[in-house]
């Protein structure tokens, strides 16, 4: 899936099973640091941009679901966020929930363009070939079912946001969530004010 759902997806989670923002924002991490072994993509256009031709997606491919799609990267993330955390040893199992939430989303949603262009998790790399997970039904990363989950996700957060005062724009900067979140209350408010009109009786 894309990395915007697994980002706010992860929080919806965190939000739920957390009481503290700073283990939000870590079991949020959690979710969303599995994708890091993509960066590689970064690397891909900057050599391409350097030597002025097309990039080749060489680490992108290399790397991308095979450095931190597996069980040591799971441990690597989760020993290295756990550090921060205030209820250690319940943050790391919240971790270990949405980390794997991770990989059962992107094994269900990270199809290319054409069938046969599946996307498989690789959970014993780069340590181990196997064991090797695929789903034939896997949906295109761009396909209408990621579209779907994506928009749920997003709408759902919004409504607990609202409710709860605090959204995953907390984890990118917690004066921004302020403003973020009393521009959705205003909204909310205003929504739910208008109601069905009732007429004044004679
Ligand atoms: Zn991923």
């Amino acid at each position: 899936m894309s990395p915007i759902t697994h980002f706010i997806g992860s929080w919806l989670v965190a939000s739920v099973v957390t009481d503290n923002p700073r283990d939000r924002k870590i079991v949020t991490l959690a979710g969303v640091l599995p994708d890091a072994d993509g960066l590689g993509l970064v690397a891909d256009v900057a050599v391409a941009l350097i030597h002025g031709k097309e990039p080749t997606f060489h680490y992108y491919q290399q790397y991308h679901h095979l450095l931190l799609h597996g069980w040591l990267g799971a441990i690597a993330v989760i020993a290295l966020l756990t550090f921060f955390a205030r209820q250690r040893t319940r943050v790391a199992l919240l971790c270990l929930i949405t980390f794997h939430l991770h990989l059962l989303c992107d094994l269900l949603g990270s199809r290319g363009p054409s069938p046969a262009d599946l996307w498989p998790i690789c959970y014993g790399e780069p340590l181990f070939r196997h064991p090797i997970w695929f789903w034939k039904g896997q949906w295109r990363l761009d396909g209408w079912q990621n579209q779907t989950v994506c928009v749920v996700v997003f709408v759902l957060s919004l409504w607990l946001a609202a409710k709860r005062g605090c959204s995953f724009v907390e984890v990118l900067n917690h004066r921004l969530d302020g403003v973020f979140v009393e521009v959705l209350q205003k909204w909310r408010d205003r929504f739910c004010a208008r109601g069905p009109k009732v007429e004044p009786a004679d």
